[in-house]
């Protein structure tokens, strides 16, 4: 069975709908606001910049993060920059621009209203962020600086040298403190969300533990906003910090909420190599660095074990300048890292198990000299010899494609609240801005732009209706929800099997990389919808959760996450299947045009696919609800960066 979703995109012209929208939007008064109770989980750069700037509000805010600090979000881990249309550059970047890359760049499967408001509210978070004393590099004029990320013909990219996400962080958290110091702000560091309470179809509370106590507590609320970040970790080995989990998204698509596009993942190009199974994460090597390393392959199998040095230029293969000379070394990610996995096929990868291409400095360091090179980049290449102890300075980078980043997320509509009255969700966690490939630099710049810029209007046309209604934690509701988030704590501890939670997680991991990974096809992603449930079964039957419920456990809350990676997997195979075409990140290998680039098939899915979650405990077939795409000002058209 199949529905229609609507977006509620505003009427009008695309670049009058938001100033629109924001004039007819309905208000809450100050003295009103700090009658309403707002729930914010996650305090990364979504959740802290929409708690921080909903308590200089008036709103008072109970916010949630699991770490022990909102300082230790994945978002700190951001390198490279964050895009905004200031054209301080002057070469030609504009509004519209900065719109039209990033729809196209996702491969036309975004929401057209959505991505031309997160351009036009780019250039208010660089003034924000710069007034909070953010460190952006700058120009020897005193402007800031930018740099190009792939995707774009313009320099757009503002940055802290390769700690662009640790420096907002920073600027977001010191205006989160401000709030906990005037008591608008109420921070819960290692508390974490475990379920979704619903009260007459609102969401309008959470049931969390404390991690380190192992208590289970009920929050009420007036609305709940999931600022949870991505679920690249559902694939085991990930860029994401090790903590990055879906349990928070998935618990309220088990509670009805909608999840948009669950299969869209992105691959990035720039990552240090898989050695061997030592490996619990993986390092992101920014994109930033294809500004000055220029990427090759020898051109002969034979050469591929030679040192890089000792190969002449006429022996490599500098692809991504051969394949698309217009953009070059800053082709966007999904067609960097195909065109990768393409040369490691074809016998031309270097490294251990020829799975690894060389970025290469040599050219920019002649041309430029070292020492700008590590002004520009020298964290990065400490990063590098700290992982590889190669200098990367002398001989090039190494490098291969890896799971970095997932546009799927829950649905929401224009407001960014979900299908959930009550629910919003921003940041990475929700599916809107980047259709089926995100463009490097622009999640952060969506990140704070829901928080700073966008909920804080939105919100209201919530708010305004639901004074006086937040339920009590003494409600039926939040007892039922606390009771079965008791049992589940109690089952995982329970199994008491011999199998590591390692071992699952890995197991799922490599399944999802082989079958829904960087390309897929109908056969491979049937074999895995069989494998997903029978692995799953065995992890209830067999994994071993050491410790107790009521103390600091981390194994817990480890089961926890992969048990609930364990129901979602399948989810995302689901829609890989579903999804018929190939477009952007999701490279369906059944469909690709005459040169291998991925083949959309805009007649039958030009559409947001958001599922809906049926039965009452099993992970049963979802419900497919879709959300046509309408574009009035781009023209769809085989998206081309040669
Ligand atoms: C290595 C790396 C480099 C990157 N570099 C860039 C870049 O240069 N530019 C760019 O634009 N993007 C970059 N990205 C992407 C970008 O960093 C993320 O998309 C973005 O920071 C996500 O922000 P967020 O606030 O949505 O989520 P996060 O920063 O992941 O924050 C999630 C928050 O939710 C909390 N949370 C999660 N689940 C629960 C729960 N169940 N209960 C309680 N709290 C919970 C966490 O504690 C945390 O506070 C990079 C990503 C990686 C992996």
């Amino acid at each position: 069975m199949i529905g229609t979703l609507d977006g509620k995109t505003p009427p009008g012209p695309l670049e009058q709908k938001w100033r629109n929208h924001k004039n007819n939007s309905r208000l809450v008064s100050p003295n009103n606001r700090r009658k309403f109770e707002i729930i914010v989980v996650g305090s990364g750069l979504a959740g802290g910049s929409a708690a921080a700037t909903l308590g200089e509000l008036g709103y008072r805010v109970k916010c949630f993060c699991y770490q022990d600090s909102p300082r230790r979000a994945h978002s700190i881990a951001a390198q490279g920059g964050i895009n905004a249309a200031k054209n301080y550059q002057n070469d030609g970047d504009s509004v519209f621009r900065l719109f039209y890359d990033t729809i196209k760049g996702g491969d036309f499967r975004s929401r057209e209203a959505n991505v031309y408001r997160l351009a036009e509210v780019s250039n208010l978070i660089i003034d924000q962020c710069t007034e909070q004393g953010v460190p952006f590099a700058r120009e020897y004029g005193g402007l800031l600086a930018n740099r190009s990320f792939g995707g774009a013909q313009v320099s757009r990219t503002f940055y802290a040298r390769g700690q662009t996400g640790q420096q907002l962080l920073l600027g977001a958290y010191q205006a989160l403190c401000r709030q906990i110091a005037f008591g608008t702000v109420k921070m819960f560091p290692q508390t974490e969300m475990l379920d979704l309470v619903l009260v007459d179809g609102h969401a309008k509370g959470i049931i969390a533990r404390n991690l380190c106590t192992g208590e289970i507590q009920a929050f009420a609320g007036d609305a709940v906003v999931l600022a949870t970040g991505g679920y690249g970790n559902v694939f085991f080995l990930s860029t994401n910090a090790r903590g990055c989990n879906v349990t928070a998204t998935y618990r309220a698509y088990k509670r009805g909420a909608f999840f948009g596009n669950p299969c869209f993942t992105q691959i990035h190009p720039t990552c240090i190599p898989v050695t061997g199974h030592h490996q619990s994460k993986l390092t992101l090597m920014s994109e930033s660095l294809r500004n000055d390393g220029r990427v090759w392959v020898p051109k002969r199998a034979e050469d591929c074990a030679k040192p890089p040095n000792d190969i002449p230029d006429g022996d490599r293969d500098y692809y991504l300048e051969r394949k698309y000379p217009s953009f070059g070394n800053l082709a966007p990610r999904d067609i960097a890292s195909r065109a990768a996995k393409e040369v490691c096929d074809e016998g031309c990868g270097v490294g251990p198990g020829g799975r690894g291409v060389y970025l290469d400095f040599a050219d920019a360091i002649s041309r430029l000299s070292e020492d700008t090179i590590r002004e520009r980049y020298g964290n990065l290449f400490d990063i590098y010899q700290k992982i590889t102890a190669e200098d990367a300075y002398k001989t090039p980078m190494r490098i291969y494609p890896a799971v970095h980043y997932t546009m799927g997320g829950l649905w929401v509509d224009y407001n960014l609240m979900s299908n959930i009255p009550g629910l919003h969700v921003i940041g990475e966690a929700n599916f809107s801005d980047h259709g089926a490939n995100r463009l490097g630099a622009s999640a952060l710049m969506q990140g704070l732009a829901d928080g700073y810029f966008v909920l804080p209007y939105t919100l209201p046309n919530y708010l305004a209706g639901q004074i006086g209604k937040r339920p009590s934690t003494d409600h039926e509701e939040f007892k039922r929800v606390e009771a079965e988030v008791r049992a589940r704590v109690k089952k995982l501890l329970e199994v008491n099997g011999e199998r590591t939670l390692t071992s699952f997680h890995r197991e799922l991991g490599l399944l999802l990389w082989d079958k829904c990974g960087m390309a897929r096809n109908a056969r491979g992603l049937r074999e895995a919808l069989e494998k997903i449930p029978d692995l799953r079964d065995e992890f209830w039957k067999k994994v071993r959760v050491p410790g107790e419920g009521e103390s600091y456990n981390q194994s817990l809350e480890r089961a926890g996450r992969i048990a609930d990676f364990l129901e979602f997997a399948e989810l995302m195979c689901i829609d890989a299947l579903e999804r018929d075409e190939s477009c952007g990140g999701h490279f369906r290998e059944e469909h690709q045009t005459p040169d291998g680039e991925a083949q959309r098939d805009d007649e039958n899915f030009a559409a947001v696919f958001a599922w809906e979650f049926q039965g009452n405990g099993n992970v049963e077939r979802p419900k497919l609800h879709r959300e046509p795409l309408h574009f009035e000002a781009v023209h769809l058209s085989q998206r081309s960066y040669k």
